[in-house]
């Protein structure tokens, strides 16, 4: 591809949200030149995932973001099942008090918005690290000596960009996977689910309110989640599902938003409403993660819905395996093939039986309506929650503690 030395060596990253970020810098750890691109002139602010489980905790760590995490983020060790219907709490489940608790006994509620912000701080302190925003890709085209893209700049004008590797993290729609082919096979939840951030303290519920509560019911199931907010000052999440024939605008009006709230939580004066956003919810994965010198990491690869908070965990495990590998091959000579299979091996792994079996099961025991079904499930929480070994196997699956070490563990 006429490439010289420096676009030889180098690994373009498309999409700098939280899983783009974190390659990017875990690849510059080990002294590989990157080149990041995002179609945006700067980093969205929309708070999706805030959710990080132990095994990426340990990443964060040992990418130098953990203290980071700490200051902006909210450390949360327990977690709780509620019923909604009766309002009583159905299971407490605690990581600290777990027999062999991980290194990071707690869920780290730090928002993407801020991971994406604070990597992106230091790639810019960074001399073997390039951002270009504004940028967006618009073709690909790849031989046996590299890859080059196509993209669009702010002012219009096209531009060619070479590199050894390209890595599409461009998010669930992603450019790179249309591009290259790869088929997106699972399918597409018939509600989507209403995201609502709010000021309202929710502790006043009393004790059974913990920073994560997972709200069962038949008709409006419900996730409280608590995070620190732009401000620091606590912000809180509910996310709900809606019914298939409700409009936008039924559904986003001021008031429609007050009554789902107030229906949740009955309080005197009305709710203090930060953002509303409904998102389409969807189940897929890449039918492949690498194809020729073009890889796939994070929403690119696969979609999950978010209860239960996995999607952006497990596209930052992507991450950490893809660098490790793209380090072995572009640094120490290793042969490509072999190890770009084995990171699909595995991390398909890690979608296909953690990710999306768990994300499934979460969404499905919180909304069942089959009254004996849902007796059965709650019943079965609450006595994980109070069974030593149920409790702790029931965290190793909800954190992703047993699926990251499953998908290290393939060949
Ligand atoms: C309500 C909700 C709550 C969630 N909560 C959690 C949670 O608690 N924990 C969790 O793990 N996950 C959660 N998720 C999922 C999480 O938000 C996603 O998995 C995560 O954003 C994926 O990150 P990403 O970097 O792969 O993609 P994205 O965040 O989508 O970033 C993709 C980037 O690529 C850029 N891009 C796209 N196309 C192009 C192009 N052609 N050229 C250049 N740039 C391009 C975009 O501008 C964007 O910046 C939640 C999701 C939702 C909807």
């Amino acid at each position: 591809m006429g490439q010289d030395k420096a676009t030889r060596d180098r690994v373009l990253i498309i999409g700098a949200g939280p899983v783009g970020s974190v390659l990017a810098l875990a690849l510059r750890r080990q002294g590989v030149p990157i080149l990041l691109i995002d179609q945006l002139a700067a980093p969205e602010r929309d708070c999706r995932a805030a959710s990080c489980h132990p095994p990426t905790i340990a990443i964060l760590e040992e990418l130098g973001l953990l203290e980071a995490g700490l200051e902006q983020g909210l450390v949360s060790p327990v977690f709780h099942y509620l019923d909604r219907v009766t309002g009583e709490r159905v299971g407490r489940f605690a990581l600290p008090e777990m027999q062999q608790p991980p290194a990071h006994a707690y869920v780290l509620q730090w928002e993407q918005y801020k991971i994406a912000d604070t990597v992106e701080a230091m790639l810019n302190a960074d001399d073997g690290a390039r951002i270009e925003r504004s940028t967006k890709l618009l073709g690909i085209a790849q031989d046996e000596d590299g890859v080059a893209a196509i993209v669009e700049r702010a002012d219009g004008s096209t531009d060619r960009l070479d590199a050894a590797y390209l890595v599409g993290c461009d998010g669930g729609r992603s450019t790179v996977r249309k591009l290259s082919g790869i088929g997106f096979d699972g399918f597409t939840w018939p509600e989507r689910f209403i995201k609502i951030d709010t000021r309202h303290d929710f502790t006043a519920l009393g004790p059974k309110i913990s920073n994560r509560n997972y709200f069962s019911d038949p008709e409006e199931w419900m996730n409280l989640f608590k995070a620190r907010g732009e401000d620091g000052s606590g912000m809180w999440r509910a996310v709900s599902p809606t019914l298939p024939e409700q409009t936008d605008d039924a559904l986003l009006s001021p008031a429609a938003i007050e009554a789902r709230l107030q229906k949740f939580c009955p309080k005197p004066g009305s709710y203090e409403v930060v953002t509303v956003a409904l998102y389409n919810v969807h189940q897929r994965i890449a039918e492949t993660f690498n194809k020729g010198r073009v890889l796939l990491a994070g929403d690119a690869a696969h979609v999950n819905n978010p209860v239960g908070g996995m999607g952006m965990n497990g596209g930052i495990h992507d991450a950490m395996n893809l660098a490790a590998k793209l380090g072995d091959i572009l640094l120490r000579g290793a042969e490509a093939l072999p190890l770009l299979d084995r990171y699909t091996r595995q991390r398909r792994k890690g979608q296909v039986d953690g990710v999306q079996a768990q994300s499934i099961a979460n969404k499905q025991t919180l909304g069942e309506k089959d009254p004996v079904v849902r007796a059965a499930k709650l019943a079965e929480i609450r006595r994980a929650s109070e069974t030593p070994d149920l409790h702790d196997a029931f965290i190793r699956r909800s954190c992703m503690i047993d699926s990251f070490a499953a998908a290290n563990a393939i060949e």
